[in-house]
């Protein structure tokens, strides 16, 4: 810092000679005492990152680190050279691999049961549309808080994890592969980059699911009976870490360009499913195909939810965030204890308080409690090439006013909100005691 700073003056020095010479000879002094503060300031950090932390610990101390945070010597899953992260061969008796790993890794498996991994991602290239990596920026960034709050895990995947899935199939590889790389999460929920949680109080009502290893948005009418492609939505699923799923996702991924006989598939299959908008045989038309020819196999273990908004669609909801902020604004104003200061930690714990509020509304058209999920369908935030059913304008204020209103219950925790959630730019400090 302190060259740069010295380099950057100099070259505004005067021509004048005599001037020039006692300006170096002064100015090289303030830089010699430039840096030697510079120095001093950063030195302390600086020294505590040259030495190798092992080597400030004792034999004992050691001991002690291994055992609170161990990877045991004791051979698992991964020391088995057939081990894979993708499609092709999926692990046999994974249930009981991930419960020897977790037996083996009690401090990273403890409190299991609840433990979910975010996966979510874009395509590996910078985005077409001008805002569209600010978006992602923004639309992750909420994920993130979420999981924060919540004590979720999230992976953030960025690259083609199987050449031969890109596009919407390739959602599946990373979720494949974080189920290798997270043997201690029992659940992994895939969101897609163009979904935006706007109830960061409202947890995962995981209990209800215990019965079910894959979760996601639809109406089992419309997938069972109709087989229409609308039944259910693959932008956002729960699976739960298990053999079943290991077979499902090996199964489903066998619909997609991986295989040889994709385009021979596609013709077969892609009639079969109805309303569907475009001939290419995509990872909904495949979950709506393989549930519906088999339910009987996978049926009793998969929940499609439609008692909230898992998968919101943001038309229905955009138009509504003011009044349902008015309307939690006036159930704060009304009760102290949902008033307070509190720990960003305990956030979630209020959405119990809140319930009494809420009690005889409900999430959808013409209700104001938060809707969960507000997913932003066909407004391809990074391409710009949204769905011609919609115009720019809509898709880029329903993103803006819906993240804003999702970072509002955020910046809650640290004193401030935006009062306009068209201007994402100006933030005001919250009035806590206000009546
Ligand atoms: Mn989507």
């Amino acid at each position: 810092m302190a060259k740069t700073m010295c380099s950057g003056k100099l070259l505004s020095f005067s021509k004048d000679k005599s001037y020039l010479v006692g300006s170096i000879v002064s100015f090289l002094i303030l830089c010699g005492l430039w840096s030697v503060l510079d120095h001093s300031w950063s030195g302390a950090s600086a020294s505590a990152m040259e030495k190798p932390r092992y080597s400030v610990l004792g034999k004992d101390e050691q001991s002690i680190n291994r055992s609170k945070n161990p990877d045991p010597p004791e051979k698992t899953f991964y020391d088995d050279p057939k081990l894979s992260y993708t499609f092709g061969s999926p692990p046999k008796d994974w249930d009981e691999k991930r419960r020897v790993w977790m037996k083996l890794h009690p401090s990273i498996a403890a409190g299991d049961g609840g433990k979910v991994v975010v996966v979510t991602g874009s395509q590996p290239q910078p985005c077409e549309s001008p805002v569209g990596d600010h978006l992602l920026l923004r639309l992750f960034k909420n994920k993130v808080d979420y999981c924060r709050i919540h004590g979720c895990e999230v992976f953030y995947n960025n690259a083609f994890l199987h050449p031969k899935m890109p596009s919407v199939w390739a959602k599946l590889p990373p979720v494949r592969a974080a189920m290798v790389a997270h043997p201690e999460a029992e659940w992994v929920w895939w969101l897609d980059s163009d979904t935006v949680v706007t109830d960061m109080e409202l947890q995962l009502p995981l209990e209800k699911y215990r019965n079910h290893n894959l979760v996601i948005n639809g109406w089992e009418d419309m997938v069972y009976e109709k087989k229409s492609w609308f039944g259910l939505n693959t932008g956002i699923f729960l699976i739960r870490n298990c053999q079943w799923s290991m077979d499902l996702i090996e199964v489903w991924s066998s619909f997609g360009p991986l295989n040889p006989d994709h385009e021979k598939l596609a013709k077969t299959i892609v009639p079969e499913v109805k309303d569907k908008l475009f001939s290419n045989l995509d990872e909904q038309s495949a979950l709506v195909y393989l549930l519906s020819k088999e339910k009987e196999k996978w049926g009793d273990k998969v929940y499609i939810e439609n008692g909230y908004s898992f998968s919101g669609y943001w038309l229905e909801i955009v138009d509504r965030l003011e009044s349902i902020s008015r309307r939690y604004a006036e159930s704060e104003r009304a009760d102290a204890g949902l008033r307070r200061r509190r720990s960003e930690k305990v956030s979630g714990l209020y959405a119990a308080l809140r319930e009494r509020y809420l009690k005889g509304t409900h999430d959808g058209k013409g209700g104001w409690r938060r809707p969960f999920i507000t997913h932003f369908t066909g407004c391809q935030p990074c391409s710009g090439h949204f769905s011609p059913s919609y115009t720019a304008e809509s898709c880029r204020s329903g993103m803006e006013r819906a993240l804003n209103f999702a970072d509002n219950q955020v910046l809650r925790n640290y004193g401030f909100f935006r009062p306009d959630l068209l201007n994402s730019s100006f933030v005001s400090p919250l009035q806590f005691d206000s009546p």
